[in-house]
């Protein structure tokens, strides 16, 4: 069965963090809309340089250039038998076009896993997030510190700390979820596919209760 897994909640709800669990579970890939946003500011590449200026502000990229970059990643083959989607669809216009693509090859999205976490600890958890330079893995100073100080347990490669995750610019990534990827909480409810998932526990206990609704 072709398996297409949603991952929905506020930045720093543990989306990133639990994606990776279940892509690894489950042996299929875990696309992150940030994550190759992200790469291509990196790389210089023309969608890097029209993307940065939002991403700076914690604003959303524009919905054309999101939804082409995720059509170009779905081409790849590894998204064939499913795939963890984290970070998108945002809003309705992308969850419309993510149905669209994916029933144009006999899929559909299967289940949406809603973190959910108060605003205090998400602010909390994006103050000390510190992410790996060359894969995107991410640690917190206090919750999920890596063996050795700034330095990737999985790749080695030096850890940094996002520029969005700044604490003015993450408040207005929180007002931009209230107002524009919320709604979609009711938009999966009423199609029968949301799970509720408490993200304050720890990230262990998280991922034991995402495993337990994927059992049912
Ligand atoms: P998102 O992808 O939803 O923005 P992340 O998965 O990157 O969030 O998590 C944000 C930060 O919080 C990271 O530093 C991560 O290590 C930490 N974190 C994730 N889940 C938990 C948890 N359940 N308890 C404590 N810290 C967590
Ligand atoms: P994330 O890594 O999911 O926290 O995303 C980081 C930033 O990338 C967001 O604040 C947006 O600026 C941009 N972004 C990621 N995914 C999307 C999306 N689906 N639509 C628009 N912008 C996005």
């Amino acid at each position: 069965m072709l398996t297409y897994i949603v991952l929905l909640g506020p930045p720093g709800a543990g989306k990133g963090t639990q994606s990776k669990v279940l892509a690894s579970e489950l042996d299929v890939p875990h696309i992150s809309s940030g994550d190759i946003f992200r790469d291509n500011i990196k790389n210089d590449t023309p969608l890097g340089r029209l993307a940065h200026k939002a991403i700076s502000k914690g604003e959303l990229v524009s919905d054309d250039l999101t939804i082409a970059m995720l059509r170009e990643r779905f081409m790849q083959r590894d998204c064939a038998n499913g795939a963890i989607l984290d970070g998108f669809p945002r809003n309705p216009v992308q969850a419309e076009a993510l149905e669209e693509l994916l029933n144009s090859f006999g899929g559909q999205v299967n289940l949406v896993l809603f973190i959910t976490s108060p605003v205090k600890s998400l602010i909390e958890r994006l103050a000390g997030r510190w992410t790996c330079q060359a894969q995107g893995h991410t640690y917190h100073e206090c919750f999920n510190p890596p063996k050795e100080k700034g330095i990737c347990d999985i790749d080695g490669s030096a850890l940094y700390q996002r520029e969005d995750d700044k604490a003015e610019t993450v408040l207005n990534r929180i007002e931009i979820y209230q107002n524009q990827t919320a709604p979609l909480i009711k938009y999966y409810d009423e199609r029968g596919i949301l799970a509720r998932i408490d993200g304050v526990e720890s990230i262990e206990k998280v991922s034991a209760q995402l495993m337990s609704v994927l059992k049912c």
